[in-house]
């Protein structure tokens, strides 16, 4: 079976979808912490295991052998080394014959905090032995458009990130990697690290222009020193650890550490990656 953790979250969602298209729903595992969340999932036809990663005994059950397993990263910073490393033992404990994880661009010369997980993570894979693909992903555009109501609001883009690039892509298109990945003659991505990023690399003065262009707003972005922007974020409720890290990925950003383009995200999906645009337009429809 292909199995997708994480199945009931944003990125998991869109790969679930994804796989549908390629292959029959028999073949398609979820692996979910609450079922009741899954219900449509279930209803097409997809499998689920319940399991969590932070407990190691319920993973048990979420694997076979043969499975083609996606470690989607969890989202509970500073407990994923330890979460991811459960899933790890569980996926070598059935025999799994591909285990891909969602990792970060750049693998490990990604130089910030919020990467280090990421980078232990991969080195657990490693020693595990486990046939891996590491999917690098770079920033989604959503980390972004996700924040539009604060952007219209003050008409400014706040960020630490200087002229730096991000060459972000669409949730949708990293699923859509993912899913390739999975499916498909596995020997061709065994044992290979794909670094996943958008076609176009932009800077947040261009995103800036291109949500003024669309909304017919004034917004400019406001490039400010990383303890302002520190201030910021925790005044509008953000948790001070994580501002933090927030703060330490512009500082990254800034010396083009989410700028890295090699491509390897469209060819994987045989299409062009989400134009910004897009995913801007996308958002301010929704909102
Ligand atoms: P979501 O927060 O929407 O999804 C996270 C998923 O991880 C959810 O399905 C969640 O389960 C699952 N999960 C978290 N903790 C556990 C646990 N203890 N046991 C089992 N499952 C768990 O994030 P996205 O889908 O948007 O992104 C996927 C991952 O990518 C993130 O978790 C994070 O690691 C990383 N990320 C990457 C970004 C990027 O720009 N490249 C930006 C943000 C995150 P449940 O559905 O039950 O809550």
């Amino acid at each position: 079976s292909i199995v997708v953790t994480g199945a009931t979250g944003q990125l998991g969602r869109l790969v679930i979808a994804d796989l549908l298209t390629r292959v029959p729903a028999e073949s398609v595992v979820a692996v979910v912490r609450d079922k009741a969340r899954a219900a449509d999932l279930a209803e097409r036809g997809v499998e689920l295991r319940v399991a969590d990663y932070s407990a190691p005994e319920t993973l048990a059950g979420a694997f076979e052998a043969g499975d083609r397993v996606l470690l989607i990263s969890g989202s509970e910073v500073g407990q994923r080394v330890a979460q991811h490393r459960a899933v790890i033992d569980a996926a070598k404990a059935a025999g799994v014959a591909q285990l891909a994880y969602t990792g970060i661009l750049g693998g490990p010369a990604a130089d910030f905090t919020l990467a280090d997980e990421h980078k232990a993570t991969e080195e657990l894979i490693l020693a595990s032995g486990l046939p891996y693909t590491f999917l690098r992903n770079g920033w989604y555009t959503e980390n972004y458009t996700a924040n539009l109501a604060p952007v219209l609001a003050h008409g400014a883009v706040v960020a630490n990130a200087g002229e730096g690039r991000v060459a972000s892509a669409s949730r949708a298109d990293y699923a859509a990697a993912a899913a390739a990945v999975l499916t498909g003659p596995a020997e061709e991505h065994l044992n290979r690290a794909y670094e996943l990023s958008g076609d176009t690399a932009w800077s947040l003065a261009e995103y800036a222009a291109e949500v003024a262009a669309q909304t017919g707003r004034e917004i400019t972005y406001s490039d400010v020193p990383a303890a302002t922007h520190l201030e910021i974020l925790t005044g509008a409720g953000v948790p001070q650890a994580f501002a933090e890290i927030l703060v330490d990925v512009d500082r990254a950003i800034a010396l083009g550490a989410l700028a890295l383009q090699t491509g390897d995200l469209a060819r994987l999906t045989g299409r062009p990656t989400t134009p910004i645009a897009e995913t801007i337009k996308d958002a301010l429809a929704a909102s």
